[in-house]
C-alpha cells in the first residue's frame, strides 16, 4: 500500500473495529490504525483488502496484524491474468512436446532456411524483456506464455 490508500484502508479498519467492538480512545485507535497501515504497507491494497473481507466472515475478534496477514490470498499467484481455454491448450500441447516442434516449411521458415530444424515454443517476453506469468486455472499453477517460433529466430 502506498499513502494514498490510507483512506480506503482506514475505512476497513474502522469497519473491522467497530464490527469486533475495538476498546480504547479514539486516539489509541488512531495510533493503532497507523501501525497497522505500516506493517500493512509491504502488501497491496488489494491483498488488505481481500483479507479484511475474509476477516469480516470469519474472525471472532479483533484480528491482530499476523491474524490479518493470514487471512490475505497466499503469494501473488492467484492476482496473474487467467489462460483463456486457447491458452492452455497451446501450452499443453508445448509441454507435452518438451517445447520441440516439428518441421516447418511455411514461407518464414523457408525464407531463413530453417526448414531442417524443429521449431521451438519459447516464452514470450513483454515491452521489458521480461517473461509473462499466467495463471492455468485447470492445473492451479503459474505458467510463462510462450509461442511457437518461426524463421530466423530458430537460427539463433
Ligand atoms: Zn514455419
Amino acid at each position: 500500500m502506498t499513502s494514498q490508500d490510507l483512506s480506503a484502508f482506514s475505512e476497513m479498519f474502522r469497519e473491522l473495529a467497530s464490527m469486533f467492538r475495538l476498546y480504547g480512545t479514539e486516539e489509541q485507535k488512531a495510533s493503532t490504525l497507523s501501525a497497522y497501515f505500516q506493517t500493512f504497507q509491504d502488501y497491496p491494497l488489494e491483498r488488505v483488502r481481500k483479507g479484511y473481507e475474509q476477516l469480516k466472515t470469519t474472525a471472532t475478534k479483533w484480528p491482530v496484524p499476523a491474524q490479518w496477514i493470514a487471512a490475505m490470498p497466499k503469494g501473488v499467484l492467484r492476482e496473474r491474468p487467467l489462460m483463456d481455454w486457447r491458452q492452455m491448450k497451446a501450452s499443453d500441447e508445448a509441454e507435452r512436446l518438451f517445447y520441440e516442434g516439428e518441421l516447418c516449411t511455411c514461407s518464414e521458415c523457408a525464407d531463413a532456411n530453417v526448414t531442417h530444424l524443429n521449431l521451438r515454443y519459447v516464452p514470450c517476453l513483454d515491452a521489458d524483456g521480461a517473461v509473462i506469468e499466467y495463471w492455468h486455472p485447470n492445473r492451479n499453477k503459474a505458467v510463462l506464455l510462450g509461442e511457437w517460433i518461426h524463421g530466423y529466430p530458430l537460427t539463433r
